[in-house]
C-alpha cells in the first residue's frame, strides 16, 4: 500500500490516504493544539540535551529512592 507520508516506516491506512494509524492519530491531535503549539510542545517536553537528560534520570532516580524508603517506612510502622 506504500509507506506512510510523515513517518516513512509503517503502511498507509488505506490507498487513498496520506498517514498510518499513528501519524494519522498525531495529525488529529495536531489540529486540536495547532502546529506551532504542537511544535512547542515536542520543543519543550520531549527534546532534551544531554545535561537535562542526566537532570531527568537524577530526578527520577532520587524519586524512586524516596519512594522505596517511604514503602520500608509503612512496613515497619
Ligand atoms: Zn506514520
Amino acid at each position: 500500500m506504500g509507506k506512510c507520508y510523515f513517518c516513512d516506516d509503517a503502511e498507509r491506512m488505506n490507498w487513498t490516504g496520506y498517514f498510518c494509524n499513528t501519524c494519522d492519530e498525531i495529525k488529529n491531535i495536531t489540529k486540536v493544539y495547532g502546529k506551532e503549539r504542537m511544535l512547542d510542545i515536542l520543543q519543550t517536553i520531549c527534546l532534551r540535551d544531554q545535561e537535562q537528560l542526566e537532570n531527568k534520570i537524577k530526578g527520577l532516580k532520587k524519586k524512586s529512592n524516596t519512594i522505596s524508603k517511604d514503602d520500608q517506612d509503612v512496613k515497619y510502622n
